[in-house]
């Protein structure tokens, strides 16, 4: 959902340096497997990380010392593998690449580990997430239907806004509206199968709808952290709508993604002009006074 320069790891070199390690002595499977797994890592390379070519690795059955060989590995502290760490702090972004959210912490595999254990610590394979996404998606990287996979950070170069949120009135008015995600591309994108289903494994299991809802309660109770340029209660329509792009703006700058978490909201926000009069409305009336934050 976003994209994400590749890690500079030499996953060949890591793989050598971790055969020839003696106190790996007794475990012949790896050494004899190696040349396997670094086949198996070019077909990744070639296949662009996209799970539903012929290309891609399938899931596969290694030998149950190997397996837990590179498990093991791939939780370890040696220095060998500070790339993992590295990955995981993603020093360059604040936001999930996988699901958009404003927070990070975790590591993903985009090709599962329990299905690709010869993928665990493949550099290319590991993208930073949000510990909530990463553990929500579980096994799933490939739908039932053609082009239905999980999205790469590292491959997908796609940098339109490929969500939004959808803001409906409830009794006749936008204090507490029903907000949920839908998906702005067209159907016909090339990539729209593999997008639905991304959304459905990463972004649908997170908490977005829970965050949405409280940023709207905050649109109104604190108004003045969103909308800048509000001097009073009386801003007209359009003030109101100019400060709400402004914002999105912001948005997409501050996360560095237009498929961030706030922007989903605030885009939604400015193509909903019901919405927006609306909320200039309780705006006005709590700035003037006439209406308490609390009782929003
Ligand atoms: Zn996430």
């Amino acid at each position: 959902m976003r994209c994400l320069p590749l890690p500079l790891v030499d996953d060949v070199a890591k793989l050598n340096t971790i055969t020839a390690d003696a106190s790996l002595a007794s475990c012949p499977h790896l050494r004899s497997d190696k040349s396997e797994i670094i086949g198996r890592y070019h077909a990744y390379q070639l296949a662009k990380g996209n799970a539903a070519v012929p290309i891609a690795p399938t899931p596969t059955t290694l030998q149950g010392i190997l397996q837990n060989t590179l498990g093991s590995k791939y939780g370890s502290k040696a220095a060998l593998f500070d790339y993992i760490e590295e990955i995981r702090i993603a020093r360059e972004i604040n936001a999930c690449p996988m699901c958009g959210a404003p927070e990070l912490g975790s590591v993903d595999h985009i090709f599962p580990q329990g299905k690709f254990p010869d993928l665990a610590i493949f550099s290319q394979n590991l993208v930073p997430a949000c510990l909530k996404c990463n553990s929500a998606r579980q096994e799933s990287y490939l739908g039932a239907l053609p082009g239905e996979r999980v999205l790469h950070p590292y491959f997908d170069r796609v940098e339109d806004r490929l969500f939004t949120a959808k803001i409906n009135a409830t009794n006749g008015n936008y204090r507490r509206p029903k907000i949920t995600t839908e998906i702005l591309i067209h159907e016909q994108h090339p990539l729209y199968a593999a997008v639905n289903y991304h959304y459905k494994v990463t972004l649908m299991r997170t908490r977005v709808l829970i965050d949405m809802d409280k940023w709207w309660v905050d649109f109104q109770r604190k108004d003045e952290v969103y909308f800048r340029g509000l001097e009073t209660a009386h801003f007209t329509d359009q003030t109101f709508s100019d400060a709400v792009d402004y914002a999105l703006w912001l948005s997409d700058k501050e996360f560095t993604t237009v498929n961030n978490w706030k922007s989903f909201l605030l885009y939604g926000l400015s193509t909903n002009e019901k919405a927006k009069i609306d909320l200039a409305d309780t705006i006005r009336h709590i700035r003037s006074g006439h209406l308490r934050p609390d009782d929003i």
